[in-house]
């Protein structure tokens, strides 16, 4: 069985609509994929009518929610999230409408600064998805008031810099909850750079995380070896995904290109199949 289970579509910041995304999927042979947008499910219905008539390929439903702590973003997947749910679409709504607000007061700051950008511009770039940092940092870098887009985060844009605004977000044991109200799995996502690893996990566990991303991106033998351990420790799923976006830079690894072990997907499964019939069950 081959399985990514770490994908974004033009519904956040990937650049291949859902259908699109199918195809690929379809034609580098995956059995299995999982469409993880940013604090949006929006991409997930598209996708699941594409592959509604494929014999060969399984789409889960999912999400990946950004969450808030003192360094760094710690990101949480969920999988087999119910799509209809309303806390769920509301929630989500509330943090991208957040997103939208802090770009157009961090687009003000930078104009206070002398760094004329277009509201129009960075909607521009944005397409479909969710407003984020990078594509102000991308409209900074067309109007030449960077030399590149690292530049305006470490200059501008970034945690402590001038232009910087705070947003609404979820605390990751919120981002567990709200998942789990959904009926989905909720899953670490690329662990491997976050600096309390050790206190997080057993918190998430405690608060029903399922999963840790071990296979990640370009995430090497030894990283890889690491968080299986933290994995087997908690009793955690070892899932994996490549975090595709299509960027299209040469920097990210193919759809398809972390090897997923199929136990896990098989786990995933059975957990989801699991959750629905206790479902049923109740009055
Ligand atoms: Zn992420
Ligand atoms: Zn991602």
């Amino acid at each position: 069985m081959k399985a990514d289970l770490h994908l974004h579509t033009t519904a956040s910041d990937g650049r291949l609509e859902p259908q699109e995304i199918v195809s690929l999927a379809k034609r580098v042979g995956l059995d299995v994929i999982a469409i993880t947008d940013h604090d949006t499910i929006d991409g997930v219905v598209p996708a699941l009518a594409a592959a509604s008539a494929s014999q060969s390929l399984t789409v889960i439903p999912g999400v990946e929610i950004n969450t808030d702590v003192a360094r760094g973003e710690v990101h949480i997947l969920g999988y087999f999230i119910d799509f209809t749910d309303r806390k769920l679409a509301a929630t989500l709504q509330k943090l991208r409408d957040s997103r939208r607000e802090r770009a157009q007061k961090m687009i003000a700051k930078l104009g206070k600064l002398g760094m004329k950008i277009d509201w129009q511009r960075v909607s521009e770039l944005v397409k479909e998805g969710t407003v984020c940092r990078p594509h102000i940092a991308q409209a900074l870098f067309e109007k030449g008031y960077v030399g590149s887009e690292k530049e305006a985060f470490d200059k501008y844009i970034g945690h402590n810099g001038p232009a910087y605004v705070e947003r609404y977000k979820l605390l990751p044991v919120e981002a567990v909850k709200l998942i789990l109200d959904a009926q989905g799995l909720p899953v670490l996502a690329h662990p491997a750079d976050i600096t309390d690893l050790d206190e997080l996990v057993p918190k998430l566990k405690a608060a029903g995380l399922v999963g840790l991303e071990v296979y990640y991106g370009h995430y090497g033998t030894e990283i890889i070896t690491r968080l299986a351990e933290i994995a087997k420790r908690y009793d955690l799923v070892p899932t994996g995904g490549t975090d595709y976006h299509a960027f299209g830079d040469g920097l990210e690894v193919d759809m398809g290109g972390v090897i997923t072990p199929a136990r896990s997907v098989e786990q995933l499964f059975a957990m989801a199949s699991k959750r629905s019939l206790e479902l049923l069950k109740q009055p």
